[in-house]
């Protein structure tokens, strides 16, 4: 065993022993970790300096209680959090997700994640994410109102334009953004950029709403590119239907590819003419409907409830799972694998299992992982911190065409990180290995802290 592993192996025991109920962090951890060995080896300084067992501590975890009053008149109580993973490289980032499923594993996770991510995009932001347990769905507007300000009056106390700057995630779109920032001026009495994913009125960026899903695409153009393909006549599988989901497909049509399903919790959505983007917007932004509305519109598509086949056992070429974590697994790639699809780049944060990953891996299918594919949202995050820092807004194409040359770089540093590691092809290990550098290099020289 080299002193690499025999490292990574026994900081992994550490944190499988303390976070022994947290199976999603654990499930992070251990892909990033894997992909580590091979620095730790090359390196040995930063095992000196037990850089990764101080790194995979958050540097802070806030859980508080979100009470509030529902259009009954009845008192309702949430847990809400902030974790602060990592303010290695800049000031914590990362977005807030409103959602049942919501605990402390889910938010670690995400947290992890995020610190590599945004290193990725080569701005200064460090790692941390937040959110709810509350279910937003089949909320008043009203109620949406309350619970954000209430839970805005807690948050609050810990953020600031530069000290941590939340934006949306599932659950969190410009409704929320918009009720949360309302409360944060409210309370501190100072326009700043604390939060991102703005409203174009207050403060928010050109693109920010399209930047998950079209970066998502920008950086599957990279994957294809390599392979010596484009988008042209491709078809795509694209789970979920909120905005990454949106987006991406909007981006897939622009240039050339056909998205013929979506997906919600409830089920998904075939429609082998090509999903109408103009209805999927109507259902999904203004009315906040259910996909299977959609076939009122289109009578030819079909509705497949969730429960029955997934919607990877569709045929196609490509393959955006944008919905949320572990929503593909190991049947699932083995099914996406033998139906001739070639290249998968996740929009969601971790939606692909470990062992479907290893699928991907063996079948030669083209694999964007999210830290890498989905970093556009968050970059846009960062160049709207710097537009609100210079109190100037850019324009669409302006931003544009700055998220597309980050896409472009992240895949090319983490295609370059996994040559110089001996895996050519594996943007897992390039991702992972690439995020991690930078972010050793400025804990190294900042000292045990
Ligand atoms: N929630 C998004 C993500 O997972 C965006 C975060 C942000 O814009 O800060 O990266």
């Amino acid at each position: 065993m080299t002193k690499g592993r025999e490292y990574v192996a026994g900081v992994f025991e550490k944190v499988k022993a303390n976070n022994a109920h947290e199976a999603e962090f654990l499930q992070a951890v251990e892909e990033v970790f894997e992909s580590l060995v091979p620095v730790f080896d090359k390196y040995p300084k930063y095992i000196e300096e037990n850089l990764l067992e101080r790194l995979v501590e958050p540097e802070r975890i806030i859980s508080f209680r979100v009470p509030w009053v529902d259009d009954q008149g009845q008192v309702q109580v949430n847990r809400g959090y902030r974790v602060q993973f990592s303010s290695a490289i800049g000031p914590y980032k990362g977005g807030l997700r409103f959602h049942p499923s919501v605990n402390q594993s889910i938010i670690k996770f995400l947290g992890f994640e995020q610190i590599f991510k945004n290193s990725l995009t080569g701005q200064p932001i460090g790692g941390g994410k937040g959110g709810s347990n509350f279910d937003p769905k089949g909320k008043s507007d009203q109620e949406i109102m309350r619970f954000c300000q209430s839970f805005m009056t807690e948050l609050s106390k810990h953020i600031g334009a530069d000290t941590d700057v939340p934006a949306g995630d599932i659950g969190v779109g410009g409704r929320e953004i918009g009720y949360l920032y309302g409360q944060y001026k409210r309370l501190r009495n100072e326009y700043t950029g604390v939060l991102t994913g703005k409203g174009l009125t207050y403060g928010g960026s050109l693109t920010r709403t399209e930047a998950t899903g079209y970066g998502a695409v920008y950086f599957a153009e990279q994957m294809l590119k390599a392979r010596g393909e484009d988008f042209a006549g491709k078809t795509a599988i694209v789970s979920g239907s909120g905005n990454v989901a949106i987006y991406a497909t909007e981006k897939l049509h622009q240039l050339g590819a056909k998205v013929v399903a979506v997906s919600d919790s409830s089920g998904y959505i075939y429609d082998e003419n090509g999903i109408d983007l103009d209805t999927l917007k109507q259902l999904k932004e203004v009315e906040r409907a259910r996909i299977v509305k959609y076939t009122e519109h289109h009578p030819s598509a079909v509705f497949t409830p969730a429960g029955g086949p997934s919607i990877w056992t569709i045929e196609a070429d490509l393959a955006f799972p944008c919905a949320t974590q572990n929503e593909l697994n190991e049947e699932d790639a083995k099914t996406l694998a033998a139906n001739g699809c070639i290249a998968v780049a996740e929009g969601a944060n971790m939606p692909s299992t470990l062992e479907a990953i290893a699928v991907f891996h063996k079948e030669g299918i083209s694999f964007g992982p999210a830290k890498a594919a989905n970093a556009g949202g968050v970059a846009v995050s960062a160049l709207e911190m710097a537009q609100n820092s210079q109190r100037t807004p850019w324009t669409f194409e302006e931003v544009d065409a700055k998220l597309y040359g980050i896409m472009k770089d992240i895949y090319e540093n983490a295609a370059a990180a996994a040559q110089e590691f001996g895996q050519e092809g594996n943007l897992v290990l390039g991702a992972n290995v690439a995020g991690f550098l930078k972010v050793a290099e400025a804990m190294s020289a900042q000292g045990v802290v």
